[in-house]
């Protein structure tokens, strides 16, 4: 039997998880579902027999560790050959938790895996997807990740009952220690991960206030504002403007990156998007050499005249 982790936001499932659900049916295993503090409907389409409720009264929203410990405690409880998740942020976030307290090897972000034997041959991406590792795994319970978007999430041929079975695992203070305690909207609703427009700016910024006109061509083009890690890390913007590997994965119809280099961590977060325009002094960036239009010259006077000529255009 494989577990496999959905994740959800209070109870609005993260699509992905069917990508997970669709790949742990070729191993040809009974699977059973977990579904932490929501009860997510129609898992029969995709093959699942049993789905397991997680309820406890501290679960109400996403804790990652003390999702991680109520998986440990069904793990020892119905022996899975296979514990998986789709390799979404909680997906990861969690199966580390539970690697860390089962003390199992876990390996994230797989693509193809070959269960012929006690050993797993495995095929993962690494770098943001950059590059493919050859692994094998030797456990006697597997902890996997699978690939957000690697493979379509498909109904299965036959649906089953899914049938619920609800659990209250024991949970401590210290299984909370990380959980949700505020969530800001923007007024508009508009997220850096569902812009249509992102203007993200870099050291090439200079400063907290230089981002000033970066804000205000990112509104005239129905847009959001966007950083590298140089930025974060210099306390000039928070980490939820971060795009990048160890930030967001967006894929905007627009992405302007001004005064950004394009270093491999900040290129595999963005370069989903449809277009991209490079503002840097460098003509030899990564980001320019890369990008479908560019300006090469200081970004200090060119973003405010863009901004002038839109203006202009639009007659403000
Ligand atoms: C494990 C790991 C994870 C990482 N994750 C991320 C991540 O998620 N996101 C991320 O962004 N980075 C990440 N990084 C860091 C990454 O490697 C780079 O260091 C970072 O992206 C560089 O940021 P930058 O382009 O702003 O700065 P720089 O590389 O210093 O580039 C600044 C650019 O600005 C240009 N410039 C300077 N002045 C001007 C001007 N006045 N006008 C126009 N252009 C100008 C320069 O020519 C240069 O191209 C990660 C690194 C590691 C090791």
């Amino acid at each position: 039997m494989i577990l496999v982790l959905l994740t959800h936001d209070r109870g609005a499932l993260d699509e992905s998880s069917l990508q997970g659900l669709t790949y742990a049916r070729r191993l040809g295993e009974e699977i059973h579902a977990v579904s932490v503090g929501a009860e997510i409907a129609e898992l029969g389409e995709y093959g699942v027999v049993v789905q397991h409720v997680v309820e406890h009264e501290a679960l109400d929203d996403y804790s990652p560790s003390a999702w991680g410990e109520a998986l440990a405690q069904l793990i020892v409880l119905h022996s899975p050959t296979a514990v998986m998740s789709t390799g979404t942020e909680r997906g990861n976030e969690v199966m580390a938790h539970v690697g860390a307290i089962t003390g199992l090897p876990m390996v994230a972000n797989c693509v193809a895996i070959e269960t012929s034997g006690d050993v797993w041959q495995i095929s993962r991406t690494r770098w943001g997807g950059s590059l493919l590792e050859d692994a094998t795994l030797d456990a006697p319970i597997k902890l996997v990740t699978i690939t957000e978007h690697a493979h379509e999430a498909v109904p299965a041929e036959t649906p089953s009952e899914a049938r619920v079975e609800t659990f209250t695992p024991e949970l401590s203070e210290a299984d909370l220690v990380t959980k949700v305690v505020d969530r800001v909207v923007t007024a508009d609703g508009v997220t850096l991960a569902t812009a249509p427009v992102v203007v993200s700016g870099g050291r090439g910024v200079g400063s907290p206030e230089g981002f000033a006109p970066l804000e205000e061509l990112a509104e005239l083009l129905g847009g959001v504002v966007g950083c590298s890690r140089v930025v974060t890390n210099n306390g000039w913007r928070p980490h939820s403007d971060q795009v990048g590997q160890t930030g967001t994965v967006i894929a905007p119809e627009l992405y302007v990156a001004c005064g950004i280099s394009g270093a491999i961590q900040h290129w595999v977060g963005m370069m989903a998007s449809k277009t991209i325009l490079a503002i840097n002094t460098d003509a030899e960036a990564p980001m320019v050499t890369k990008a479908d239009y560019a300006i090469v010259g200081d970004l200090g006077p060119v973003v405010p005249a863009i901004v002038e000529e839109i203006k202009n255009r639009r007659g403000i």
